[in-house]
């Protein structure tokens, strides 16, 4: 299955990761982006589900701006069922994107707000931060050419 994380400008910056399970991509926003920092407990707040559109979607959103940062697949881990388990409030997955890979923990804290960890393992880079690579993996753009109406390589 597909997953997106996009680099979304909007009233406050965050990323958009983007899961796809049963036709929809299962959304969580997370303000200081996913690393690959095993230390790291970040705050992913449960948004609600988006169209495939999402997969490929860049551009200028409202008074916003958004790029694909990130994409390729993700393989749940621990359940053969990833809605339920998102229901049940604890996700495992192993993502295989151009930025992320390894094994990342979404966990429920309440309703509206899930942690995101990367686990321990040979993909973890200590200190690892979304922000050093800020370039579109669609179109190469940055947020900012992206605003400024530059084109896509
Ligand atoms: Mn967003």
């Amino acid at each position: 299955m597909r997953f997106v994380v996009q680099r979304h400008r909007a009233r406050r910056l965050h990323y958009d990761l983007r899961l796809e399970m049963g036709g929809v991509l299962v959304s969580w926003a997370v303000p200081k982006g996913p690393t690959l920092d095993p230390g790291a407990r970040l705050l992913a707040v449960h948004v609600a589900d988006h169209g495939l559109a999402e997969l490929e979607l860049e551009g200028v959103v409202g008074s916003g701006d958004k790029i694909v940062w990130d994409r390729g697949t993700w393989t749940p881990a621990k359940t053969d069922d990833p809605p339920r388990a998102v229901t049940e409030g604890e996700l495992h997955f192993d993502l295989d994107g151009e930025k992320l890979a390894g094994r990342f923990v979404l966990i429920r804290r309440d309703p509206k707000n899930w942690l995101l960890v990367h686990k321990n393992d040979e993909h973890a880079v200590r200190g690892w931060d979304p922000e050093a690579f800020p370039r579109s993996v669609l179109s190469g753009r940055t947020n900012e050419e992206v605003a400024a109406g530059i084109a896509g390589a």
